[in-house]
């Protein structure tokens, strides 16, 4: 017979790692599925300023792999596989990967979510030939280069001052002339001398041979067209919910963000929802190992509750 865990995380990232360390170390069995390395956006996330506990920052990876250790220690087990599909109703949830089909009482649903495209032609193609979505995975492949980063929310702002450390000049292209992202970027965004800001604009065309050569901007009040050459393009312009294996099962709203509310608790009994994919006001590391332990409280409650019953 299979065993049955009493909790199965899907997502390695802050919050399946709070759920998999309070689940652990509350005496359950626990399975963390992990796509490929622990973190989620965090793990590639190159300085984390405001997470407590570490007065000068700590590394995204760095604190991933703390995570990863600190559930491990009390038990909890981690596999690397990718999730092909789910089955979450009934008691016994099933969710199969590509070695093979886990069981479980519990699933938390920590898949996080992934970098939102432009939509433009050659997007695709031009992926690892001078568009990325990671700074911190693909910026030393431009040091001493040009590149551009499009959207104006803190991932655009702590991309572009990454960048400017490593880059020749960093654009940054925002459709309005206002940043969305917090005020404590902006005083080092204007003291980064290599920093050039592109407003009211949005990326019209890729220009590339093999690989990109530059974008064409369109001023949106004007209407005036720019060619900017740049060697790189770091598309930050939000994110999509990793939620399409859900679909059908677990209530989501028109984004894709799952519903559950302050319990992490979803629509169906023992599955609940943590972190980035989860529809709320904010979205950061805390706000995800916070879900994490929420849900770990409710999970022992559920539990113990199903076992009597
Ligand atoms: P975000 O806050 O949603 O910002 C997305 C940005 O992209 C916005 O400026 C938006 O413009 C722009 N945009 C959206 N669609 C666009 C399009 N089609 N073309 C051009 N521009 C477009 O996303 P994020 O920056 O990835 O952040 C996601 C979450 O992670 C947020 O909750 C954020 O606070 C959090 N995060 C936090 C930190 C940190 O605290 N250090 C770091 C990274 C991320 P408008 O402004 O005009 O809407």
């Amino acid at each position: 017979m299979p065993q049955v865990y009493d909790v199965l995380v899907i997502g390695g990232g802050p919050g399946g790692y709070t759920a998999a360390l309070y689940a652990a170390r509350a005496n359950l069995s626990v399975m963390v599925l992990e796509k490929l390395t622990p973190g989620g956006q965090m793990g590639t996330t190159d300085v984390i300023d405001n997470y407590p506990g570490f007065p000068e920052g700590v590394g995204g990876f760095e604190l991933a792999l703390q995570m990863q250790k600190g559930a491990q220690r009390f038990g909890a087990q981690t596999q690397l596989s990718e999730v092909i599909s789910v089955e979450l109703g009934g008691t016994v949830k099933q969710v199969r990967t590509q070695d093979g089909t886990y069981q479980a009482r519990t699933v938390v649903l920590a898949s996080g979510a992934h970098p939102r495209e432009l939509g433009l032609s050659g997007e695709q193609e031009l992926r690892g030939r001078g568009v990325s979505y990671c700074a911190t995975c693909d910026g030393m492949f431009y040091r001493g280069k040009t590149v551009a980063v499009v959207g104006g929310g803190n991932t655009a702002v702590s991309d572009v001052l990454y960048l400017s450390r490593l880059c020749q000049k960093v654009y940054l292209i925002h459709r309005r002339d206002q940043l969305r992202a917090s005020k404590v970027y902006l005083d080092p965004l204007q003291q980064a001398e290599n920093v050039e800001f592109v407003w009211d604009s949005q990326v019209q065309e890729l220009l590339y041979r093999d690989v990109l050569t530059g974008v064409q901007v369109r001023h949106k009040k004007t209407g005036e067209l720019r060619e900017i050459p740049c060697d790189g393009l770091f598309v930050a312009v939000g994110h999509v919910p990793n939620t399409e294996l859900y679909q059908g099962q677990v209530e989501l709203d028109q984004a894709g963000y799952v519903l559950a509310d302050e319990t992490t608790q979803t629509n169906l009994p023992g599955v609940f929802a943590v972190g980035d994919l989860r529809k709320k006001p904010l979205r950061q590391v805390i706000t995800a190992a916070s879900d994490g332990a929420v849900a770990a409280h409710f999970i022992e409650e559920y539990v113990s509750t199903t076992l009597q019953g």
